[in-house]
């Protein structure tokens, strides 16, 4: 035997894609300049097409959904995803596949993902907040109005474009009603942002409103710096999220209406939360400055709205 062995868990990386892809059916190609970033069975590159315009490219290794329902999981994100046109979604742009990899090629979001920009500003302030909600509720109330369950909204799967504007990525766990009244039964979504519902009314499913929760999960996280029901180990998230036991710090200073909201919307039960139009007339919204641009030095620095 040669060559290094590899340890038991360790994660086999799948070949680098061509540096020029190819959409041979189009007659188009891309041309990979850089690495952006990896997830579940995605590697994402940056890249330019043709015209050198920037573009971000989703790269499935095929040997990696070799089971059925990974490929079902694939072919329903990308159905989903072409659905949807909104300036607040990833532009899906183009789609296809060679012998080693499935492509998507998607909008280029330069300034990363909020939970990257979360890092670095440890959280965020309210006039950002405002700014960055309404922009996410925008994209939801499309996604709902198209009958699709996002299913997995959290900072990591909300990313910034060069103006610091929202754009809703990841359909990977988005589902479509088909039927008015459809419930879904699959338990998914990550646990921090996970719907009470989801985990705990398995019989009766769940639906729109999961969404509606993580909105709540997230402007909790981006005035706090940290989810409300995070802890040691996922079983401890879970009870917590059951009792709906989460906490403001006072030494967070955050105002009252922001409480109200986020209590407001961090309700067990799915039909008591405010629905998405009701949270955009919420009082929080007029309580202080909204900004109608946000500087991408935000990326590091709070900016100063007084
Ligand atoms: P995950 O599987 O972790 O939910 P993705 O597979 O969609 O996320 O993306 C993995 C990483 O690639 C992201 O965390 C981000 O850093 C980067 N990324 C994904 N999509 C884009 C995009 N459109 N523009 C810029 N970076 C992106």
């Amino acid at each position: 035997m040669t060559g290094t062995p590899v340890k038991k868990h360790e994660k086999i990386m799948p070949p680098s894609p061509p540096l020029t892809i190819k959409d041979r059916e189009r007659g188009c190609s891309y041309s990979r300049v850089g690495f952006l970033g990896e997830g579940g069975f995605a590697r994402v590159y940056e890249v330019q097409d043709q015209r050198a315009t920037r573009r971000a490219v989703k790269v499935v290794n095929k040997a990696s959904i070799k089971t059925k329902k990974n490929k079902t999981k694939l072919w329903a994100e990308i159905k989903l995803h072409q659905m949807l046109t909104h300036p607040h979604i990833v532009r899906f742009d183009d789609c296809f596949e060679d012998d080693e990899n499935v492509y998507m090629v998607l909008e280029l979001c330069d300034n990363g993902s909020l939970m990257d920009c979360l890092r670095r500003r440890k959280r965020f302030t309210e006039p950002e907040a405002r700014f960055f909600l309404v922009q996410l509720i925008a994209a939801c109330q499309y996604m709902h109005q198209m009958n699709v369950i996002h299913r997995d909204l959290k900072l990591g799967n909300l990313f910034l474009d060069a103006n610091m504007g929202v754009k809703v990525g990841d359909l990977g766990l988005a589902a479509l009603i088909e039927k008015p009244g459809d419930r879904k039964k699959t338990i998914c979504g990550t646990p921090n942002y996970i719907a009470p519902e989801v985990l705990f009314d398995t019989a009766n499913g769940h639906s729109f409103e999961v969404d509606v929760w993580s909105v709540g999960v997230i402007l909790y996280t981006l005035l706090i710096g940290k989810p409300p029901f995070q802890t040691k180990d996922v079983k401890a998230i879970y009870k917590r999220i059951r009792e709906n036991r989460y906490e403001f710090p006072a030494e967070k200073q955050i105002s009252q209406s922001a409480q109200e909201l986020i209590m407001s919307i961090l309700n067990t039960d799915p039909d008591k939360r405010p629905t998405l139009e009701a949270i955009l007339s919420h009082k929080w919204f007029f309580d202080g400055p909204f900004p109608s641009y946000i500087p991408p030095s935000a990326n590091d620095f709070a900016p100063d709205f007084s």
